[in-house]
């Protein structure tokens, strides 16, 4: 069998990307693709939560919301958390390139997300849901996750191989904008409601989970309401029309089984009550 015909430059060019551009993970310790560089993703999550900004109805956190005022409190307990957690691990650095925001957003989604470089939203149609700081602690701690642990970044460096054969992003871009920009659009979560509960892998799930939880308990919060709030989030859910992904993704069910088996690990390790 002649090898060499099966050897188009395509491949070779996505066998290369492959190889070069593994990167490990600070927070997970897991070697990821990652075929867009740092620069490229925050440049261009900063440019779109602007836009997001802008075209969305944000709650002023001056002038007595007290739903903003509590967003913020959390969120900033969780971000110190953060750099909190890299300092004692003496990777402060790696957070160099964040330009934290905190924005809450008055819509009826259940909904909350981080993009890449620090930039929450939380939807005032979760608060219901999470009905407390720790709960609330609980949401940003996971999405925070999902930045930290460069799901979108890594989603994204999949969709330039599956869709575009391993392509650069600035050529994805010049040849194909519109399908690029849906692929941000996709990798960061955006448009699509339960943002909590999409759109990444299951495993993307139980990372922002089990370190969501770590961030939770060193921001003073106690970790067990995260049972909790899981429990309120099932029956939110149940009270909805089902949506088609929960096939592929963890059920709430199985959720709490994974944050049941590392609370007793996490309260040790991390737990420091506030009072
Ligand atoms: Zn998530």
């Amino acid at each position: 069998m002649n090898l060499k015909k099966y050897i188009t430059p395509a491949v070779l060019v996505t066998v290369l990307a492959f190889s070069t551009s593994c990167s490990n993970n600070t927070l997970t310790h897991r070697s990821q693709l990652s075929l867009v560089s740092d620069d490229e993703i925050m440049s261009s999550s900063a440019t779109q939560y602007k836009q997001f900004i802008s075209t969305n109805k944000v709650v002023p956190v001056k002038g007595g919301s007290k739903d903003a005022a509590i967003v913020n409190k959390v969120s900033s307990k969780i971000i110190a958390a953060v750099k909190q957690y890299y300092a004692d691990l003496g990777k402060s650095s790696e957070l160099d390139g964040y330009a934290w925001e905190i924005n809450t957003v008055q819509s009826a989604e259940a909904n909350a997300w981080c993009m890449p470089g620090g930039k929450i939203v939380v939807y005032t149609g979760i608060l219901p849901i999470t009905q407390n700081e720790a709960s609330l602690a609980v949401v940003i701690g996971h999405e925070v996750t999902h930045a930290l642990a460069k799901h979108g970044k890594e989603r994204m460096s999949q969709g330039l191989i599956q869709q575009f054969g391993g392509q650069a992003l600035s050529m994805a871009l010049a040849n194909k904008p519109k399908e690029t920009q849906q692929l941000f659009g996709t990798a960061y979560g955006l448009g699509t409601q339960y943002g909590i509960m999409l759109p990444f892998s299951r495993n993307d799930e139980y990372e922002a989970d089990k370190f969501g939880l770590a961030f939770t308990a060193l921001a003073g919060y106690d970790p067990h309401e995260a049972i909790n709030f899981w429990k309120r989030m099932d029956q939110f859910a149940g009270s909805q029309k089902p949506p088609e992904f929960l096939s592929t993704h963890p059920s709430n069910e199985n959720r709490i089984a994974q944050l049941q088996s590392i609370m007793n690990e996490t309260v040790t390790k991390y737990y420091r009550p506030q009072h």
